[in-house]
């Protein structure tokens, strides 16, 4: 391929929006994934779609990401599954400072506002709350099949059951060596692996400080008389340690946001346990009680890629290879405009506000803020 090729390896949210957004300014761009496009981490996610974020840069990016997933037939092609319900956050006093800053964007409610606007739930100890009126849920799986389908559009290449085995960045070009011994020259390659891109960068010399975690998620059905006090909204209990979302009429998706003990990526539990769902029902039916009646439907679990600081890993690592990984369990809603400024990156005319999230910044003593308390998940 051309000195001007871009080689990707991974074929999640990030790595399709990357390819898509390259491909469509004339990049020859080819995306290595070992499995499946959205095979990984990204086929498991909640999708939960939210700008509440304490980074103002990731602000943005996610309130004009959300724009995309909610214009996405037209913008991209195909179905992002996007809908909007709105999202409430509810916080325990320590937050209070923190969040009159974040929630500037949104409206700001004082506990009397929330036992107004939210007579159903249960607001013990809650000292402040935000509404977020764009927020909701999206599909991670349609949206990134939506994404590699628009970068074929464009002249990209997506090689399925390419696993890349070997990388050399000798300073011209980069070769990429492939499990079934196929041997591939392009002239940047951007490591978007998840979990996996710490072994892959460690090759051309570049140690990153990211781990994996194992993070469930438990679905839970409603009686059918309870349908209709279903929470209709997402909802971020920060206070409690978990996160919600509608998923139908009559079910709901509910994961925790505190972090995990790092495991080894290729050997874990993808069953959610019920000791796991115990734990997140428990709290969600502290609440709001018509959820201690629902049942344990559907659930999985799957990995999160976790920087040190809990904020994304962008940027270059060795001559001719970069990086975008370490999204910490909140990047899918981030990924349609996060995919633009990847694409500027390898082009050579970064966001000056991309460098805070340089691989270096760990080594350099730069580390980001993020999240509230345990719950950094938010960014
Ligand atoms: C349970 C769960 C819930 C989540 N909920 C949310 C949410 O509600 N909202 C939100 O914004 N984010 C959420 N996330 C986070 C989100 O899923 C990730 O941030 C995002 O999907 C990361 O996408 P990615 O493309 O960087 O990586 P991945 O989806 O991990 O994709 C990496 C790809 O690289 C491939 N690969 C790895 N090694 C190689 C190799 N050597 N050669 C070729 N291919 C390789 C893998 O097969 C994989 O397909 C959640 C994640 C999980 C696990």
């Amino acid at each position: 391929m051309s000195e001007d090729s871009v080689g990707i390896v991974g074929a999640g949210v990030h790595g399709v929006a990357a390819a898509y957004h390259l491909a469509r300014r004339g990049v020859p761009t080819v995306v290595f994934e070992r499995g499946t496009r959205a095979g990984g981490p990204t086929g498991r996610a909640s999708g939960v779609v939210r700008s509440y974020y304490t980074n103002r840069f990731l602000a943005e990016v996610a309130r004009d990401s959300t724009a995309v997933l909610a214009d996405f037939a037209a913008q991209v092609g195909g179905d992002s599954g996007f809908v909007r319900t709105g999202g409430l956050y509810l916080h325990g006093a320590d937050d209070i400072d923190d969040v009159r800053k974040t929630g500037a964007d949104h409206e700001v409610l004082t506990p009397a506002d929330l036992a107004a606007r939210f007579p159903d739930l249960n607001l013990d100890g809650t000292a402040i709350g935000v509404w977020e009126e764009r927020a909701g849920h999206a599909d991670p799986h349609g949206t990134a099949l939506g994404y590699a389908a628009a970068a074929e559009r464009h002249g990209a290449t997506l090689l399925e059951h390419a696993e890349v085995v070997k990388i050399t960045d000798d300073g011209r070009r980069v070769v990429v060596l492939l499990g079934d011994g196929t041997r591939h020259e392009v002239g940047r390659l951007l490591v978007a692996a998840g979990p996996w891109t710490g072994p892959l960068l460690a090759q051309v010399g570049a140690a990153l400080p990211l781990t994996a975690e194992r993070h469930v998620v438990a679905g839970l059905i409603h009686q059918p008389d309870d349908v209709p006090l279903a929470v209709p909204y997402v909802l971020i209990d920060v206070q409690r340690g978990y996160y919600s979302r509608p998923s139908g009429a009559d079910r709901f998706l509910l994961g925790p946001l505190a972090p995990a003990t790092p495991t080894d990526p290729d050997d874990f539990a993808t069953d959610v346990t019920a000791a796991e769902i115990d734990w997140l029902a428990t709290r969600a039916a502290q609440r709001t009680p018509v959820r201690g009646r629902a049942v344990a439907d559907r659930g999985w679990a799957s990995l999160y890629d976790v920087s040190p600081d809990w904020q994304p890993v962008t940027g270059q690592v060795s001559d001719r290879v970069y990086v975008d990984a370490g999204t910490s369990g909140h990047g899918f809603k981030l990924a349609p405009v996060w995919g633009d400024h990847v694409a500027r990156l390898l082009a050579g005319d970064p966001d000056p506000r991309l460098e805070q999230f340089s691989p270096g910044r760990f080594a350099a003593g730069s580390a980001l803020a993020s999240g509230f308390g345990a719950a950094r998940i938010l960014g």
